[in-house]
């Protein structure tokens, strides 16, 4: 099952996927982590990476259509992948249909992840992450037993560079400009659905589950 998660920051499209990817056992390929791993150990491109994200700005494609492209070959992939945070642009979705080409692969379903726009701020402004683990909590729907502690390390919790309001503002942005067009390219070819982010998340990751079976039917 090769899968494309679309959605905007906050609408929980990595929480969606790595159910998914346990569920099928098959990897769940973030962008996300990928450049942030990148900026951790201080690569060329990490560095690269990490001034557009300060910025509140996209990574540019030729930087990350390389790395997603490295990513499907590897062995892991052949019985599928979810991709989340790739495509975000018209030409990298352009790309990816190239590469799964010669791969002699196709996408299967994109599946749009959907909240309305207060609830992605009220999101990403309130999450927390752990410095030394990783761990994620948040201020209102995760919150770790001692403000500002990690329950699972004691590490100390902060808030990304990129989830400060400014930056969650002009994130969804230009997020939002590049979803819609992305939508508009998958329903041309007929691989769009589109699931309500509101609601529990294993509710939802059922939904997406008897949706995708569903779309298996059909072939
Ligand atoms: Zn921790």
């Amino acid at each position: 099952m090769n899968l494309v998660l679309l959605g905007l920051p906050g609408a929980g499209k990595g929480t969606q996927a790595g159910l998914l990817a346990d569920k099928y056992n098959i990897p769940h390929i973030s962008t996300g982590d990928m450049f942030r791993e990148a900026v951790k150990n201080e690569t060329p491109l990490g560095k690269k990476a990490k001034e557009y994200m300060d910025a509140g700005e996209l990574v540019p494609d030729e930087v990350t259509i390389g790395i997603v492209q490295e990513r499907l070959a590897q062995k892991d992939c052949e019985a599928g992948f979810i991709l989340d945070g790739f495509p975000r642009t018209i030409p990298q979705a352009k790309a990816l249909d190239e590469v799964l080409m010669e791969l002699e692969q196709q996408l299967d379903l994109a599946l749009l992840i959907a909240a309305p726009e207060e609830e992605l701020i009220k999101r990403l402004t309130g999450r927390r992450v752990c410095q030394d683990c990783g761990a994620t909590f948040h201020v209102d729907f995760a919150p770790p037993e001692e403000e500002g502690i990690c329950d699972e390390c004691g590490g100390k919790l902060e808030q990304r560079d990129d989830d400060k309001p400014e930056t969650v503002k002009r994130r969804l942005e230009v997020s939002r400009e590049k979803t819609d067009k992305l939508v508009d390219y998958y329903k041309r070819q007929d691989l769009l659905a589109k699931i309500d982010a509101r609601g529990e998340i294993l509710e939802i990751n059922q939904q997406i589950q008897d949706l995708l079976e569903d779309a298996g039917d059909d072939n």
